[in-house]
């Protein structure tokens, strides 16, 4: 501060990591950003943070920033710096004539969480009113659709239930395939200081997360599962409240479906559910497991959160409405301090989600299929909508492989280096004849684009984010994009070099739009965000300041449904050739790929990623902590440095995925959740061997 000066103005904006969604005040001396104060009115994090969102905004001015778009005519070629309308006539040109020569649903997008709802409406308006199909695709693919699909069909919203504030009201806390204190570190402190008061901590996770220390408990309320069992362990809980008769039954006759719930009860009731049967399959202990059943249905309010352990797997879908029957079952939805709560990894992915990024849903999560929320947006755009669903994400890959899909337009979203099965995507992309990028960096996905268009930091732009309890932040402008121009203005030029004829001038005018056609954010509008400071959704005529808390009085569907969830086994397996199974996560000072982290002061703090392995299995290899090891599985190997630590079972390995020369994901399993393609993350067989270093 004393090298940059005193600040002489402040302008309130939102962090751009984590789905907490800290505000912030960046405090500037005339143009200099001078430091990020958590601002105490927040009402996400009211006044606290942690040290991403506080420290790490250098890679904003970072010298690897790219400002000027750059072109080339094949991925051989070295790239060509040019000026924007060159650039996005060449992009123009090239969809165009892709458009004419393979037809329109050869051309596609992928937007990213990372960008606000007003780019994230925007893209999708462009593949939907201009590229003229429904290919739009979000990189929540890869974490949260499950979310969406499972507490969607249950509950008939696809969004967590709860506002962070009810915490101080949980005496139940279940925590599921998340790891608060690295990856949502200002709501672990909350739930953290709730525990001291009394509260009670059931954790389900293959590794003894921080939380378990931390909170004093019982090793009764750890739950350590072999990965891949998630639903196997729901099954089980619900198992022993049903067959002990904890669960809710008033609740369950006033508010959900009787006849599926007596469906539900007959299905988990059976012995081959019981803690004692699974306890093999697990690997949790059946008296631990009756244990947390219990208190979980009697302990008073009983709140789940849950991550991406959840949902990054085969059963992500599954495991989700397995969640919400349990909640449903004990009657532990719709007041303050229970419910099912999504921890959203990234700043924007419940408003990705929300603002129409998949290709079989318009914004406000109506399908395609539907005439009449066509008819909204035909009416809105004045162009068709296409009544078919588009393509996934890994569907693009797979039709690019083929050969019918010839082009991408990818923002703020490095699939190469984060999505599943790093080879096939380098041959999908590969074999496109367009490829955008869009975005602050020459990322690995670069590496085979024929576009660079620059993208703006969060502290170049105006906007909102809608972090994981619903709530849209403003994001404010605290400096000229040093690109020139804000992510929604380019991707408006690009729908003009191609026609489109837009003309808005400020993203407000884009949030006006997205409440005129989306019923949930019909009250949303920037005045009400200065007023009010942030809205949960949804705003409208009945909730005019915002709906804190979901399924009060009903469920949004009517009836909760209570959905059979059959646990079956992943595809990918253990066996002599690949023995431990792997799992992935992140730690407090890095986040995700690393992009913005790795260029910061952060860096010092994690400047590797690390496998961990248990003391036993470390023994039977002969290594020791610090040794290099070579990560294989069916898919891959990798070389990283070994940490012997019990944090995790036998059998068990850990990794970070924040580091290029790691590349985690070329191990990774190309398995994905049954519903939504969401890539098995979490669940990979591999062996772990000696090395000499990479
Ligand atoms: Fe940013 Fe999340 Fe940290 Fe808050 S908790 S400062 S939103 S990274």
């Amino acid at each position: 501060v004393a090298e940059l000066g005193t600040p002489d103005r402040s302008v309130v904006t939102t962090c751009a990591y984590c789905g907490v969604g800290c505000s912030f005040k960046a405090e500037l001396n005339g143009d200099e950003l001078v430091r990020m104060v958590p601002w105490k009115h927040g009402k996400a994090n009211r006044g606290h943070s942690c040290v991403k969102g506080r420290f790490a905004y250098g890679y904003a001015s970072h010298p690897d920033r790219i400002l000027k778009p750059m072109i080339r005519a094949r991925i051989e070629d070295p790239w060509r710096e040019v000026d924007w309308d060159e650039a996005l006539g060449f992009a123009a040109a090239r969809l165009t004539a892709i458009r004419q020569q393979h037809g329109r649903k050869a051309l596609g997008v992928i937007t990213s969480s990372r960008c606000t709802n007003e780019e994230t409406f925007l893209v999708q308006k462009l593949t939907r009113a201009v590229f003229l199909n429904n290919n739009t695709d979000t990189c929540a693919r890869v974490c949260h659709s499950p979310t969406g699909y499972g507490l969607g069909k249950t509950f008939g919203t696809s969004a967590g239930t709860q506002d962070f504030d009810s915490v101080e009201q949980v005496d139940v806390a279940l925590v599921i395939g998340a790891n608060p204190t690295d990856g949502h570190p200002v709501f672990a402190s909350r739930l953290k200081k709730r525990l001291r008061q009394g509260a009670k901590l059931i954790v389900i996770d293959p590794r003894r997360i921080d939380l378990v220390k931390s909170a004093h408990v019982s090793a009764a309320h750890h739950l350590p599962l072999t990965p891949g069992t998630n639903v196997a362990v729901i099954s089980a809980l619900a198992h022993v409240i049903v067959t002990e008769a904890l669960y809710d039954e008033a609740f369950i006759r006033e508010r959900c479906d009787w006849d599926e719930f007596i469906a539900f009860a007959d299905f988990v009731s059976d012995k081959r559910h019981a803690p004692e049967s699974t306890a093999l399959l697990t690997g949790v202990n059946a008296q631990a497991l009756r244990e947390a059943a219990r208190l979980y249905a009697t302990g008073g309010n009983a709140a789940i959160y849950y991550g991406l352990g959840v949902t990054e797997h085969s059963q992500g879908s599954t495991t989700v409405m397995a969640l919400a029957n349990l909640a449903m079952m004990t009657g532990n939805i719709g007041r303050a301090g229970v419910g099912v709560n999504p921890l959203r990894g990234q700043n924007n992915v419940q408003g990705s989600c929300d603002m129409g990024s998949f290709p079989h849903e318009l914004p406000g999560y109506r399908h395609v299929k539907g005439p009449e929320v066509r008819e909204i947006f035909e009416k809105a755009w004045r162009v068709p909508i296409d009544p078919e669903p588009g393509l996934r994400i890994p569907n693009m890959l797979d039709a690019a492989v083929e050969g019918t899909f010839k082009a991408l337009y990818c923002q703020g979203e490095d699939i190469l280096q984060s999505d599943p099965d790093t080879r096939h995507v380098a041959a999908g992309l590969k074999a496109m004849d367009c490829v955008i990028v869009h975005d602050l960096f020459l990322n690995e996905t670069a590496n085979y684009a024929h576009v660079f268009l620059p993208g703006s930091s969060f502290l170049e732009k105006n906007g909102t984010f809608t972090n994981a309890e619903r709530r849209i932040n403003r994001v404010r402008k605290v400096m000229a994009p040093k690109n020139g121009y804000e992510d929604w203005e380019v991707t408006q030029m690009l729908a003009n070099a191609m026609g489109a004829g837009w003309a808005y001038t400020d993203p407000g005018q884009i949030m006006a739009e997205i409440g005129a056609t989306t019923p949930s954010f019909a009250g949303v509008t920037y005045d009400r965000l200065d007023e009010l400071g942030s809205i949960q959704w949804p705003c409208n005529a009945d909730h005019p300041e915002g709906t804190p808390l979901m399924h009060v009085d009903g469920f949004v569907r009517g009836k909760g449904r209570f959905i059979v969830t059959e646990y079956v086994a992943t595809d990918e397996r253990t066996g002599p050739r690949f023995p431990l199974l792997l799992t992935t996560g992140r730690i407090l000072s890095q986040y995700n790929v690393g992009a913005q982290t790795r260029r910061t002061e952060n860096v010092v703090w994690h400047d590797q990623d690390v496998l961990e392995l248990h003391p036993h299995d470390a023994e039977n290899r002969g290594l020791n902590d610090g040794d290099w090891v070579r990560l294989a599985s069916r898919t891959g190997e990798t070389t990283l440095r070994v940490r012997v630590t019990d944090r995790v079972s036998p059998g068990v390995v850990y990794t970070t995925f924040h580091h290029p020369d790691t590349q985690a994901n070329v191990v990774t399993t190309d398995f994905s959740d049954w519903a939504t393609n969401c890539p098995e993350y979490k669940v990979t067989a591999v062996q772990v061997s000696p090395s000499n270093g990479p």
